[in-house]
């Protein structure tokens, strides 16, 4: 679609996931002039995180490559990545933007990935992202770093550089879609789910990551507390969500991907007995009932209805105790587990949104209300497909009605 010069639109995206990528592509797409700015040193959001993806359990990395590459390309869309907004104000009719970006220590245009800070490292801290980055490169973990400096003599390239300093700069822009995706809320206050309390009790997100192919483990199921392969894991439902204590609201996406979880510790290794212990199981998307019908025909994967009461470290570190109710059968049981892996405790994240800055309306419960006009809009916990089609409507509302 061409439109002339004067009706185009500049829009700031706050967010490079798969919905705020989405959103720029939509509006780069119809013409219109969009900065992506991503506080992360890269785009692709958690997805990029991610090991498997349901529902096709495909690796979540090769779709997302194909949409950073559209993104980066695109003469449109101006990337900003390892860029925070600062603030937010309204002005002249649009909206004020203050930007930091922080400079990586590591020169993504220098880094060659050759490997020798890492050797050099004694620490630890740098690491190769690139099996989820495009183009490849090795980032430096500021906070971790001993201030040793022995990588920056080992780059043969002279990418390292910790001397550099963050950079502030100004947008004016027509409109911002909000697309901060969500997080996960601490689960330290809800003490009978004992996170915190041993290094086997992970949740989703913790341990999506330690079972990934791409990380650490190489794909093999482990302890955390002492690299062995576990005998048992436990997957609890709605820990933190539809709880008036911490989250009331359903967080939406957890019992998808408490079921692609188990499913691929039973494909790695299916000698470890999985028991996922939920409130209600809530499948919405298409295929997803089909792909939790898999569990309940005989893989191995166990589904008991029931939400706990109390999960404790047994004495002398031997496995997780569970205390909960079937209320299927109406019977207590304690059950032992090797891991238990807590789900549910996922809000919008709303908490990078600068203090004393414009923010959404929201409703009770948090959430954007639909109707906000004020300002974009924000993420509810939604799988990508439904992230995209939420991306994709606020493009088409920041466009609409003003052309
Ligand atoms: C354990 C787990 C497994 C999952 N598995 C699947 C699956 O298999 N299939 C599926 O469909 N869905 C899955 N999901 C859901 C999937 O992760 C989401 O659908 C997806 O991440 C939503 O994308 P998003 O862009 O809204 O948010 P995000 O991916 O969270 O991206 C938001 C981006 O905004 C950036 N940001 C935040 N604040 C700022 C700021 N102030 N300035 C600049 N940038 C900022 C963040 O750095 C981030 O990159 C899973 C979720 C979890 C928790």
């Amino acid at each position: 679609m061409t439109i002339t010069e004067k009706k185009k639109r500049t829009v700031l995206v706050v967010g490079g996931g798969v919905a705020g990528m989405s959103a720029a592509l939509d509006l780069a797409g119809s013409g219109h002039r969009v900065h992506l700015v991503e506080s992360g040193s890269d785009l692709g959001g958690q997805v990029a995180k991610l090991d498997k993806f349901y529902p096709t359990d495909h690796c979540a990395f090769c779709p997302l490559w194909t949409e950073i590459r559209r993104c980066k390309e695109s003469p449109s869309i101006f990337t900003l990545t390892n860029s925070r907004l600062e603030t937010l104000e309204k002005s002249n009719g649009g909206y004020r933007a203050v930007i930091t970006k922080s400079t990586p220590v590591i020169d993504p245009e220098l880094c060659i990935c050759c490997g020798r800070c890492e050797s050099a490292c004694p620490k630890g801290v740098a690491r190769p992202i690139w099996e989820h980055a495009y183009p490849p490169v090795y980032l430096i973990d500021r906070n971790r770093c001993g201030d040793c400096r022995t990588c920056v003599d080992a780059c043969p390239t002279k990418a390292i550089g910790f001397e550099r300093e963050e950079e502030k700069s100004e947008l004016a822009v027509d409109e911002v879609i909000w697309s901060a995706g969500f997080t996960e809320v601490s689960l330290e206050p809800l003490k009978e789910y004992g996170w915190g309390t041993h290094p086997d009790i992970l949740t989703s997100l913790e341990f999506e990551a330690w079972k990934a192919e791409s990380g650490e483990n190489k794909g093999a199921i482990l302890r955390r507390s002492n690299k062995t392969a576990p005998r048992s894991i436990a997957f609890i439902q709605c820990a933190g969500a539809r709880d008036l204590r911490l989250l009331p609201q359903c967080s939406a996406v957890c019992c998808m991907h408490a079921l692609k979880q188990a499913q691929w510790v039973k494909r790695r290794n299916p000698d470890i007995h999985c028991v996922i212990l939920y409130t209600d199981l809530r499948t919405v998307g298409r295929d997803y009932y089909e792909y939790a019908l898999r569990d309940f025909g005989g893989n191995g994967v166990r589904l008991v209805r029931g939400r706990p009461s109390l999960i404790y470290p047994l004495p002398g570190g031997d496995g997780i105790a569970v205390k909960f109710e079937d209320t299927s059968t109406q019977k207590r049981e304690i059950w032992k587990f090797d891991m238990v892996i807590l789900n549910g405790n996922l809000k919008p994240t709303l908490s990078s949104l600068p203090e004393g800055s414009i923010r959404p309306e929201l409703d009770g419960e948090g959430f954007v209300k639909r109707t906000a006009t004020s300002c974009g809009f924000v993420m509810e916990p939604a799988d990508v497909t439904e992230s995209a089609i939420q991306a994709s409507s606020a493009a088409l509302r920041s466009i609409t009605d003003k052309n």
